[in-house]
């Protein structure tokens, strides 16, 4: 049977040149970049030169990258951190988005229990933020502005420099979780006025359980874990070189190819868009269409579950994903999808498939000839659909 991964948002496969050096460095250069000792300073010199390729890759300095176990990791730590500076100067105010990941927002309701208050700005219909409406939500007491550079469920583009600008003139700290965006958009920590910006590596075929802080150099930046003296004080843990070593491979490489993938990826997307859309009815996009990421395609699927659908995709061997999360039993639609204002019936109908430049054209028409079979069959099935036929929802 004909397999398509096309589930690159949740993660990606290893990319040869991360491999390679990955494996090097397993096997070859295992010391602890904190000995003394040459086969230490082997692995430190690995590190080094990693992080320099990493910061150059963002526009950053050598010395704002911090490595940390992921994205999760990461956002925790922006935040946390740029709160605790804030509530130092008595502002304990902070504005996000109603939409962003589950490491973003639940950071903010432990800070909300802790005395924070958060402004969730609305991402309207179409998944994007207004400028206007995040300048009126800046208040004396705000001490810390997150929004996501690019959504993970429906890949809509922030305009982030913007905001980067805002922040910069009213001296707010700017964080953005770009964990969807680094290594498939150009960016440049300086230029777009980022102050914080954290990514991960497996999501632009790199490693598994490895990330990246940029915070920039002027913020105090306090460990929120004790222990070694590793990251210049930061973050303490043994130095994942291996790890670290294939994130800069990865990224150097996904950053060298950029705008050939951005090119390629996208026409693959909006191919895949627009044919669904004209072959099976009453599907919508989730998300405006541009600014949008190169791979997200993101479709609800009026009279059908999300779950169901995925399932079937499955034994034809195609990998997407859903918006729904399964939450204590009950299947809740995606918060992402309720923040543009769908309602439940037609957000559990939702499908991600999010691609990649492994992708191939061959897959493309694969999934275009596979996903309508599908929902058709389902539709066939579904006492929902029969309503809606019969013009009773
Ligand atoms: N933020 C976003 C937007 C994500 O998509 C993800 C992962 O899917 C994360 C944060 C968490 O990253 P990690 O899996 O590296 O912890």
């Amino acid at each position: 049977m004909k397999t398509v991964y096309a589930d690159n948002a949740a993660t990606t496969a290893l990319c040869p040149e991360a491999l390679e050096v990955m494996v090097s460095c397993l096997k070859d250069n295992y010391g602890n970049a904190s000995s003394m000792h040459h086969s230490g300073q082997a692995a430190a010199d690995v590190v080094f030169e990693a992080r320099q390729d990493i910061a150059a890759c963002i526009g950053a300095d050598v010395n704002e990258i911090y490595f940390t176990s992921g994205g999760t990791e990461s956002d925790n730590w922006a935040i946390t951190n740029a709160a605790r500076l804030g509530a130092k100067k008595g502002k304990k105010h902070i504005i996000s988005t109603t939409f962003e990941h589950h490491a973003v927002l639940h950071t903010l309701m432990m800070l909300e229990k802790d005395g924070f208050e958060v402004t969730y700005l609305d991402v309207h219909e179409d998944g994007y933020v207004r400028v206007d409406e995040f300048t009126k939500a800046l208040r004396d007491d705000t001490c810390l502005v997150t929004i996501m550079y690019a959504n993970n469920e429906i890949g809509t583009v922030q305009p982030v420099e913007e905001i980067g600008a805002i922040c910069k003139e009213k001296g707010v700290y700017f964080h953005t979780d770009a964990v969807q965006a680094v290594g498939h958009l150009p960016i440049n920590v300086k230029e777009q006025n980022i102050d914080m910006l954290s990514f991960s590596a497996h999501k632009f075929h790199g490693p598994k359980g490895i990330g990246v802080l940029y915070c920039r150099k002027g913020i105090p930046l306090i460990s929120f874990m004790q222990g070694g003296a590793q990251e210049r004080n930061k973050r303490p843990g043994t130095t994942n070189t291996p790890a670290i070593a294939a994130t800069a491979a990865a990224l150097k490489k996904s950053c060298e190819e950029m705008d050939k993938n951005i090119s390629y990826v996208s026409s693959l997307r909006d191919r895949l868009i627009d044919e669904i859309v004209r072959i099976i009815p009453r599907t919508r996009i989730n998300g405006g269409r541009s600014p949008r990421l190169p791979g997200n395609v993101s479709f609800c699927f009026e009279g059908i579950e999300g779950e169901s659908l995925l399932l079937y995709l499955d034994l034809k061997g195609i990998c997407g994903s859903s918006g729904s999360a399964c939450t204590s039993g009950s299947l809740d639609p995606s918060h992402v999808l309720l923040a543009l204002g769908l309602p439940h019936e037609i957000a559990h109908g939702s499908l991600r498939l999010s691609l990649s430049e492994y992708n191939t054209a061959d897959e493309i028409d694969y999934i275009i000839e596979q996903l309508p079979l599908v929902v058709e069959r389902l539709r066939d099935m579904s006492p929902v659909w029969e309503k809606i036929m019969k013009g009773e929802n």
